[in-house]
């Protein structure tokens, strides 16, 4: 395709989507809020190199903010994040508004609770259902092959793999790698909250995680000790970040574990100042 094509109400991206799959077209379907950072952008260029029609979204969704979260002050920049759209080759720029997305009396939910109970489902009441949701609708106004999306979000990830698999929505599901700065924090659109202060600490997250890494390859099982080495660290080295969550779970279940016996997944979620950051690091078995 040529020029980027900007589409801005759900109908019009569904008549797309549409024609697309009928001509037998690879869609590949990368869903954002905007605010793009070097983590879209891989998703991205994943996501250009297998496909033929590449499809980008922008949409702040409303229901997946809790009360008092940022929904209103979510950082935005349209221009810039069509300028980085056009340099990825992204065909066909979904920028849908609220409105025409959810109409006043909106009221069918997808949920996914086996998967929600803890972490940021724990933390975060109504958060999964608004992108489980919001990731179903933007399924059937794209219809893409496949979809693109980060590992950074790992919980979500495997919330939208199950809801997909469950409902029998045939889109393929792609996780991708977490990408950082070069200091190791874990990039998001909220690290713009981050005073310089926050900022300078922030990287110890990951640091606290690859501390747990290496007590797991030293031999460490117990998931308690394991979490209170990683929150001295925290105490040590962000003495002013407010730890939501530290956890070892099961990279597929989400469950809380005890000891770690197989593949699991360490992660944590703190609020430092105005941002809430989350960080995540999967730790194959290894006997
Ligand atoms: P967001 O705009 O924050 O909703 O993120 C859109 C997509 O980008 C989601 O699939 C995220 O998991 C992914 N993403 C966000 N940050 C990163 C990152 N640092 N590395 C890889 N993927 C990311």
């Amino acid at each position: 395709m040529n020029d980027m094509l900007r589409i801005t109400t759900p109908a019009a991206m569904q008549e797309l989507g549409l024609v697309w799959r009928r001509e037998g077209l690879t869609v590949g379907l990368v869903p954002t809020m905007g605010y793009w950072h070097e983590g879209h952008l891989s998703l991205m260029r994943w996501a250009r190199e297998n496909c033929d029609v590449l499809v980008a979204s922008v949409f702040v969704n409303p229901t997946q903010f809790g009360p008092g979260e940022d929904l209103e002050n979510y950082p935005s920049d349209l221009e810039r994040d069509s300028g980085l759209a056009r340099e990825c080759g992204v065909d066909a720029l979904f920028t849908p508004v609220r409105d025409e997305m959810y109409a006043p009396d909106h009221g069918t939910w997808v949920t996914v609770p086996d998967l929600t109970a803890n972490l940021c489902g724990r933390s975060r009441p109504v958060h999964f259902r608004g992108v489980a949701t919001v990731v179903c609708k933007l399924f059937n106004l794209v219809q893409p092959t496949f979809a693109v999306f980060g590992q950074k979000d790992w919980q979500q990830l495997a919330v939208i793999r199950k809801m997909t698999r469950e409902l029998d929505i045939p889109v393929r599901v792609e996780g991708r790698p977490i990408v950082r700065e070069a200091d190791g924090l874990a990039m998001s659109s909220r690290n713009v909250y981050l005073t310089d202060e926050e900022r300078a600490v922030a990287p110890h997250i990951r640091k606290g995680l690859l501390l747990l890494e290496s007590l797991v390859r030293s031999g460490e099982a117990d998931a308690d000790r394991l979490r209170e080495a990683v929150m001295k660290y925290f105490e040590a080295n962000i003495p002013m970040g407010r730890l939501d969550y530290l956890e070892l779970v099961d990279p597929d279940t989400i469950e809380t574990v005890g000891q770690v016996r197989g593949d699991v997944l360490a992660a944590v979620a703190m609020r430092l100042g105005k941002a809430r950051l989350i960080d995540n690091m999967h730790i194959p078995f290894e006997r």
